[in-house]
């Protein structure tokens, strides 16, 4: 089976997770320091807090922006369920803003107008999250404005976007958001195994999710509550949580980031190839504006003809292609549809789910392949 995505290991990585192996420290040493500083040049974004997965960093964002016990939170129904989950956790109620039909991405119309009617009910958010699907950036500009119209903080899940760009900047850089978070999933862009990050330009920001990678607690005198007792001395200052990311992760990240550049180019030949393979079907292909620079995590198409979704993806898999579909709306889920939301609430978001299919899409994938992909999607369309 051609699997719809994989990890991309070096000799290089396995040189650099064996080095820690021999070393000190296999948490809390060097390594995770030297990939936050990695992530942090190449995203340009000042702070960059590594921890066990996107989730993680997720939650920790939230809580950073002070999301709690009935915030509203407010992102895509085309995403991973984590999205929407970070904001549960902290006991906020989560809602979704529909999406654009072309790109799967946050409708920047349909949020200024969930917002004009918040407005009237005072029930606006105070987080949105947009996520950048596929790895192309939702308008950040847009979106950053209305944040500055309505008073809400942004989160990019960033997830898929690794090495994007957005306005000829790096997606990471928070210009036009508080926190973006990227994911190091084996399936992501580039990978520790598992893990995420959290970047920042803001230092209380950075902080706070520093302070709660790791239980609350903090060595700093400036924040002790009473003098320190000696050398031993630690204090618990908040509930936190354990979730670092190890060395043994961290230099895996480190060695399979010097390589993020080659692996984004690479992904954007076999998306151009699969432009060109694909033209003639009856199939909507990704759409791109020169804003963006996609990561290619994800290439999705969405049949014209939604009746035969199930029948193509079926067919595709029979014939040893690993496609999947990214993404059931995260309100369609049972857990969502038990907090009171059900089908029909986002309808855009519902069509392209019910026309999409993620073609196999990860670096080693050969042009041959994608050739081979291309024929049976177009005799499983003829038929
Ligand atoms: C993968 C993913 C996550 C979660 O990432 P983990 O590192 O597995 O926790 C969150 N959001 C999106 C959009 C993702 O694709």
């Amino acid at each position: 089976m051609i699997p719809y995505g994989r990890q991309h290991i070096s000799q290089s990585d396995i040189d650099a997770v064996t080095e820690v192996l021999h070393s000190d420290f296999l948490t809390q040493g060097p390594a995770v320091p030297a990939f936050e500083q990695r992530l942090a040049e190449l995203t340009t974004a000042q702070h960059a807090i590594a921890v066990n997965s996107a989730t993680s960093a997720l939650h920790l964002a939230c809580l950073a922006l002070g999301v709690g016990l009935g915030s509203r939170v407010w992102t895509s129904p085309i995403s991973f369920v984590a999205s929407a989950n970070c904001a549960r956790y902290c006991g906020a109620d989560v809602d979704f803003v529909d999406i654009e039909p072309d790109t799967g991405n946050m409708a920047v119309d349909s949020l200024r107008e969930k917002l004009e009617q918040a407005r009237l009910t005072d029930t606006l958010p105070q987080v949105v999250i947009p996520v950048h699907l596929a790895g192309a950036s939702c308008d950040m500009q847009q979106i950053y404005y209305l944040a500055k119209e309505f008073g809400f903080s942004i989160i990019e899940d960033a997830s898929h976007a690794v090495g994007a760009q957005y306005q000829d900047e790096p997606v990471g850089s928070c210009r036009y958001s508080d926190i973006s978070i990227f994911s190091f999933h084996p399936v992501k862009i580039i990978t520790t195994g598992e893990g995420g990050i959290a970047l920042t330009n803001k230092p209380e920001l950075a902080d706070k999710m520093r302070l709660l990678r790791s239980h609350g607690i903090s060595r700093d005198d400036n924040l002790m509550t009473e003098l320190s007792h000696g050398a031993w001395y630690y204090q618990q200052l908040q509930l936190g949580f354990n979730y670092r990311m190890t060395d043994i992760q961290a230099a895996l990240g480190l060695s399979q980031s010097t390589r993020l550049m080659p692996i984004i180019q690479k992904r954007q030949l076999l998306a151009a190839n699969y432009d060109r393979l694909l033209a003639n079907l009856p199939l909507g292909l990704p759409q791109l504006d020169d804003t963006n620079i996609s990561a290619w995590h994800l290439y999705i198409i969405r049949l014209n003809d939604k009746t035969k979704r199930k029948l193509v993806f079926d067919g595709l898999r029979d014939a040893g292609i690993g496609v999947n579909v990214h993404y059931i709306p995260i309100h369609t889920q049972p857990y969502y549809q038990q907090l009171g939301f059900d089908w029909g609430d986002f309808p855009i978001a519902e069509d392209f789910y019910e026309r999409i299919i993620s073609l196999p899409m990860f670096p080693e994938l050969t042009g041959e392949q994608q050739q081979y992909i291309s024929e049976i999607l177009q005799q499983l369309l003829d038929n």
